[in-house]
């Protein structure tokens, strides 16, 4: 490779998106795809509901590295896990030593998964997905196991509970808040949810968290602060995530919540870039797919000399649980307005409005989720 390559850090949803629209515009530029896993491409969203959709881990990775580096034109470097950046020089170092030059650089790091510090015998025990790797893990254990307890009444430990439990496993959650999507729903939009997930046969324990996990056997014994004590065959985690920063704060790269960058997915260094859900654009964290695929397509041209700000339009989440169809479009952090609440036996419309009822964000549940497109038009920019 004479000229030096745009390099990308991460083979995800964001790195492969930035490089499929990059090669609209440029077909000759070196690209050089690193990543620290096998950098086969699957769509992640996929894994929180693969066994009602009749998938298994091997085809949920719809391409292996090599056919995406054909299909992309690009170099991928699988297994090569970048350890250190020197912005300064535009050079990479490699977990095997390896040195490395750029000429563009786009981090797409993705997040971790957050855990929670427990305590007890059994904590090695405990699984989270966040990854293809992660998901086959559980596959694996979940073949002979039924009992299972997941930590987390968010998206996806939902959207998990929801998958098993049609399945035919048993299944519990536990969630400090009073309701599951906490910060996401209005009481009412929670309380239909849990009903609902309820009447697939899931457990709630709410208002209450994990302290102990203990080996009981071939199961673990989990002690809730509540008093309660469950028996799972698996324990699950699903608290959040945290966006991968680390990388970029040892390079002196700004970082905040996740890695700073502005509008044009500029970090604070010259031809440094971020997007996906290790980075903090103008202020915002999305862990999306959506604000993802924007971001992308601004910064494709913005690598070919054509600087361009990513525009986020209101991009309404899909809750995929099919026991209660849910549709979300939050606020923007800070807004301020009330929520107006409609509701049914069959559902929930809950409208987030300002003093003049101009609608600001949504939460749809059951037979209202059907009202996503229409409303989804009266939602402001999310960043104009
Ligand atoms: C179970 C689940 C369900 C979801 N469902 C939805 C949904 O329904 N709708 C929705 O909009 N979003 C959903 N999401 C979120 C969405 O999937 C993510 O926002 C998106 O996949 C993130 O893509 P990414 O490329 O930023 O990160 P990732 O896919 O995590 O990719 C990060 C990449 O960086 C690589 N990497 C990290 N560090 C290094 C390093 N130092 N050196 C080299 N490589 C490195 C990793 O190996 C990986 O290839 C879901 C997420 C999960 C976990």
């Amino acid at each position: 490779m004479s000229r030096k390559p745009i390099v990308i850090i991460g083979s995800g949803l964001a790195g492969y998106a930035v490089v499929r629209e990059f090669r609209k515009f440029d077909v000759k530029t070196p690209v050089l795809i690193l990543s620290a896993d096998h950098g086969g491409f699957y769509t992640k969203p996929m894994l929180s509901n693969a066994l009602a959709t009749g998938k298994t881990p091997a085809s949920l990775l719809t391409s292996s590295a090599e056919r995406m580096a054909d299909q992309m034109n690009a170099m991928i470097r699988p297994y090569s896990r970048v350890i250190t950046i020197d912005p300064s020089n535009k050079n990479l170092f490699l977990q095997n030593g390896e040195k490395l030059n750029y000429d563009q650089l786009v981090l797409a790091l993705g997040a971790n998964q957050i855990h929670l510090p427990l305590e007890g015998d059994g904590i090695e025990e405990i699984l989270s997905v966040n990854d293809l790797d992660d998901y086959r893990r559980f596959r694996d254990a979940l073949a002979t196991k039924k009992e299972i307890a997941i930590l987390g009444t968010g998206l996806i430990g939902c959207e998990f509970a929801n998958d098993l439990a049609v399945a035919g496993y048993h299944v519990h959650v536990i969630d400090i808040s009073a309701q599951p999507l906490g910060r996401l729903l209005p009481q009412a939009g929670g309380i239909f949810l849990q009903r609902r997930l309820e009447a697939t046969g899931v457990v709630f324990h709410m208002d209450t968290t994990t302290q102990r996990v203990e080996r009981a056997g071939e199961s673990l014994q989990l002690a809730l602060s509540n008093g309660e004590i469950i028996k799972a065959d698996i324990f699950l985690t699903a608290v959040g995530l945290a966006p991968r920063i680390a990388l970029a704060k040892a390079a002196g790269i700004e970082v905040n919540r996740g890695i700073v960058v502005n509008q044009s997915l500029r970090t604070s260094y010259e031809d440094v870039y971020a997007l996906g859900d290790c980075a903090e654009v103008d202020g915002r964290v999305l862990p999306f797919v959506m604000p993802i695929m924007h971001a992308a397509r601004a910064l494709a041209a913005t690598l070919t000399n054509k600087p361009t700000p990513a525009r986020y339009p209101a991009m309404p989440v899909l809750v995929k649980t099919p026991a209660c169809p849910t549709v979300i479009s939050p606020p923007n952090p800070g807004a301020k307005g009330k929520w107006q609440i409609e509701e049914t036996q069959d559902g929930v419309k809950a409208l987030f409005q300002d003093e003049e009822n101009k609608l600001l964000g949504f939460a749809l549940l059951g037979v209202a989720a059907k009202e996503k497109n229409l409303l989804a038009t009266r939602l402001p920019l999310v960043m104009e």
